[in-house]
């Protein structure tokens, strides 16, 4: 489901808490095609991967108990934008309107008459109940809950609230901002007369993968939630619910729970992993050592193209061609038919799923994804004695299957080579300074060229002690240029394939807890 955005249109949009997959489907649909973003620190930049290029996003830095950009100037921001006839998003976490300080942004738009839209966030209690398995309201223990702020407005516009007032409301208490004023809270709720024995939950960084809970009562939070030095943004639930928690805590219990997982591909290709890694509680840093750059002779496409139909096969060694070549070729005749019967062979589900997306079948696909595999598959499924192939490749890695299809085969291969593995510059990539300053668990080798350029990028690191990171790989090939650069290889995949890949990882992590 699409919303279509209009421009001169201010929309209030919540974030959710932090897992990116909290934001409802307007939220995305509009992010994805907004102008401006202006957003605060409790949204997760993950959610900023969805904006088009060309937007702008605006960093207006708010958090409790510092303000780098007064309110004023933030209100006064989305004004000025607003006039310039673009789409804006004003992003903020959780529910904007929930200790968010939206009414305040409403009125200025109000009063400059600009038209606003608010979409609704999932907002911090609600998803840290959930992810903490605590049901904030329970038939016979608690009928009613209650939002409360411990943290007094920096600029003291807001309330100071008197606790002692619900230490009697038999709710359940949600406390945004209160890590900072917790002493007085508990006193407040003791002196008000609640009892020392009440649970006391607190959930930090609820729903993101670096999520803590404490869980202790209100005589004991204080020390509790101190020796584990919990910190903002943190919420923290008061009540009998508290205790009907789950025992089964399915979010911090998941089993890469914590665990930083390096994924050194090219960004577009490494959301699939990255993904199933997520998908097990892994904290993933993804950071592009090499990028894909389109690199190829126009004379050798007309060539090819003119000659399309004569190719009994098109091979495909990775989604990044399929992708380049189809888009060459609807340049070239704006209709698919023109690729005529030739059958399709790919390395990798990946490359296959890429061709399906092009309503396209996948003749032959290995499950071991390599040129190897590819070649042997393609020498038994027939002879391929004088039949002509098109490889469709980048500048690297084709040439094993190459050489194989043509000596052993007697075919005749076509290289259509289409891009460049090109190296990054990583100076100012945030994943790759975070990797420097505390290392991660694990790096996940895919392919022999994110090996290579890891190397290349790594070499003049020092990891503090006990920070070096371990290395898996996807298979033999990767495996092998492991051992060229005499890197220790803690698990290999049986089979190249990410699913495989994905298993092994949970298998190592299971047996070295
Ligand atoms: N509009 C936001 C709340 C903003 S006030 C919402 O609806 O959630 C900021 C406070 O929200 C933080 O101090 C903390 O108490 C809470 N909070 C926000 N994100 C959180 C998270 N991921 N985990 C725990 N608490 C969070």
């Amino acid at each position: 489901m699409t919303y279509r955005v209009q421009k001169g249109l201010v929309y209030l949009v919540g974030a959710g808490p932090g897992d990116p997959g909290l934001l409802s489907i307007k939220a995305k649909s509009i992010l994805e095609q907004a102008d401006v973003v202006i957003y605060d620190n409790l949204v997760n930049p993950k959610v900023l991967e969805w904006l088009k290029p060309e937007a702008r996003s605006i960093f207006v830095g708010k958090s409790s108990g510092q303000h780098s950009i007064p309110q004023e100037e933030i209100n006064a921001l989305l004004v000025k934008e607003a006039k310039n006839d673009v789409s804006i998003v004003r992003l903020k976490g959780g529910d904007p309107l929930v200790f968010g300080r939206a009414g305040e942004e409403v009125d200025t738009l109000g009063s400059a008459g600009i038209h606003y839209e608010i979409v609704p966030g999932i907002t911090a209690a609600i998803a840290c109940a959930a992810y903490a398995g605590i049901p904030i309201s329970q038939r016979n223990i608690s009928s009613s809950i209650i939002f409360l702020t411990g943290h007094e407005n920096p600029e003291k516009t807001s309330l100071n609230l008197d606790f002692k007032e619900y230490a009697k409301s038999n709710a359940t208490l949600c406390i945004y901002m209160g890590i900072g004023q917790l002493k007085r809270i508990v006193g407040e709720l003791l002196e008000g007369g609640l009892n020392k024995d009440t649970p006391v939950a607190i959930i930090e960084n609820g729903t993101y993968v670096k999520q803590r809970s404490c869980f202790s009562t209100l005589s004991q939070i204080i020390e509790d939630s101190e020796a584990m030095s919990i910190k903002a943004p943190a919420i923290v639930f008061v009540g009998d619910v508290v205790n009907s928690r789950s025992q089964y805590t399915w979010f911090e219990e998941k089993p890469l729970f914590g665990k930083k997982i390096l994924v050194p591909r090219p960004r577009k290709q490494a959301g699939e992993l990255s993904q199933l890694l997520e998908n097990y509680g892994a904290d993933v840093l993804e950071v592009p050592f090499i990028d894909i750059q389109e690199d190829y002779n126009r004379d050798s496409i007309t060539n090819v193209f003119t000659d399309i139909t004569s190719y009994e096969w098109i091979v495909f060694t990775s989604s990044n061609g399929v992708d380049l070549f189809f888009d060459l070729l609807d340049k070239a005749y704006q209709d698919i038919r023109s690729i005529g019967l030739s059958q399709i062979a790919t390395v990798g589900k990946a490359t296959a799923r890429a061709v399906r997306n092009h309503k396209l079948k996948v003749s032959l696909m290995p499950e071991v994804a390599n040129s190897n595999a590819l070649a042997d598959a393609l020498i038994e499924h027939q002879t391929l004695d004088n039949v002509k192939i098109l490889l469709v490749t980048g500048d690297k890695n084709s040439d094993v299957l190459f050489k194989r299809l043509q000596d052993e085969g007697r075919a005749i291969v076509d290289r259509l080579p289409l891009y460049k593995n090109v190296r990054t510059d990583l100076s100012e990539n945030e994943n790759f300074q975070r990797f420097k300053e505390s290392g991660v668990d694990c790096v996940l080798f895919t392919s022999s060229s994110t090996v290579h350029n890891y190397v290349e990028a790594t070499k003049s690191l020092e990891f503090p002690k006990g920070l070096k990171p371990k290395f898996g790989s996807i298979g033999v090939k990767t495996s092998e240029t492991l051992r060229k650069h005499n890197m220790p290889i803690a698990f290999e995949s049986p089979k190249a394939n990410l699913d495989n890949f994905v298993v092994e990882t949970l298998s190592y992590f299971r047996n070295t807890k």
